[in-house]
């Protein structure tokens, strides 16, 4: 019998290259959507791209809601847990994201688990590990690094993400159930945006190109392509020892000035930024726009994975950076949604 997977949010970036990944192996998916009509545009895009979808199915529901998510886990054999508000304008106040993050975690684990699920592969963040005081200008981040979200100087997003990857790691060890739950937390997700749907990171490479970035902060992330990221939470689904683990999803890490360089390269013609801001101009800068609040804390350090493990356990390779950079500009540019004349 054909094995069901719950993916949450399949209309997503990230979870829509899941659920291809997952149908192209034969599993039948099973996809929450908060709103149907961009559920059926996703499914068209996947249909488009030769996605076999006849074993996709739609069902609505919403994290901050408890409708629909009892039906949702039933007969699954596994959960992918991806959606969380991941928001292109964060609100100001810290908290405001974590109802529908750490509470809608609580609704998709508590019932998945309740209904006999083998195992949730839920997404977290590097930012539910870097988000710590004293980090200088070089952080290696291992499995056991930890965010701190009462830390002040965290924004909304950070903040949602670490209390709902604490809150379901103390369910799971309140039930003693810790091996059916695995994390993954990638670092910025670039890559194709095959399906058109691609949210706030890949922002970050319409943002260089438009312009709206014309300086840039001293910021360096690992960062992962979406395949790869998608290849990973396919396989701790099914690894009996990625059962407890946290996995980071994360290649080489580069400054965004190595980025804007990257793409200069590429495609020589454009007003790609070429300058990089003192870290003193984008903390006054934050005084005026709140929106550069949420890099303040990472101002400055090069953050780099430790995530060796991850790829001894799954036999994951993530591609290098450059590539994961240049196919999300690529394909954006394909799309229409970048223009470059
Ligand atoms: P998207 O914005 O493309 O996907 C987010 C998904 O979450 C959407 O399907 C969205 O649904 C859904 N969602 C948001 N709020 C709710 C809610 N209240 N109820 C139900 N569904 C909701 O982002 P990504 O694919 O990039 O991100 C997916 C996951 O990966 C998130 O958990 C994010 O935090 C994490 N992540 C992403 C990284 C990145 O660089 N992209 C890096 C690290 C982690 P709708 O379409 O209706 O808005």
């Amino acid at each position: 019998m054909t094995d069901t997977v719950l993916v949450t949010g399949v209309s997503g970036f990230i979870a829509s290259h899941v659920a291809a990944r997952l149908l192209g192996e034969g599993y039948a998916v099973r996809g929450t959507v908060r709103n149907k009509s961009k559920g059926e545009r996703v499914v068209a895009a996947l249909t488009a791209n030769g996605v076999d979808t006849s074993n996709l199915e739609l069902i609505e529901a919403d994290l901050s809601k408890d409708v629909g998510w009892k039906s949702a886990v039933k007969d699954c054999r596994y959960v992918q847990h991806i959606a969380s508000p991941f928001p292109l304008d964060p609100p100001s106040d810290r908290e405001a994201l974590v109802p529908a993050a750490r509470a809608g975690a609580m609704r998709v684990i508590e019932q998945a688990i309740g209904a006999g699920a083998e195992r949730v592969v839920m997404t977290s963040s590097i930012v539910s590990m870097i988000g710590q005081a004293g980090r200088g200008d070089h952080m290696l981040i291992k499995e056991d690094d930890w965010s701190d979200p009462d830390w002040r100087p965290l924004t909304a997003y950070p903040v949602s993400k670490t209390r709902a990857e604490r809150a379901v790691w103390d369910y799971v060890d309140s039930q003693n159930v810790k091996n059916k739950l695995t994390t993954i937390c990638p670092g910025l997700v670039f890559g194709p945006d095959t399906y058109n749907n691609s949210g706030a990171s890949l922002a970050i490479i319409k943002a260089l190109f438009s312009g709206r970035i014309p300086v840039m902060p001293r910021i360096a992330y690992p960062i992962v392509d979406v395949r790869d990221c998608a290849s990973l939470h396919v396989k701790a689904m099914t690894k009996p020892n990625a059962g407890g683990r946290r996995l980071m999803a994360a290649s080489n890490t580069l400054w965004m000035s190595e980025i804007a360089a990257i793409l200069r390269n590429e495609y020589p013609k454009t007003k790609l930024p070429t300058r990089e801001l003192p870290d003193v101009l984008v903390k006054f800068a934050s005084l005026f726009d709140p929106s550069v609040n949420s890099i303040k804390p990472d101002l400055g350090t090069f953050h780099e994975a430790d995530a060796g493990y991850v790829t001894a356990m799954t036999g994951v390779i993530p591609r290098p950076a450059k590539e994961a950079v240049l196919s999300a500009a690529e394909s954006l540019i394909k799309a229409g949604r970048i223009q470059i004349s």
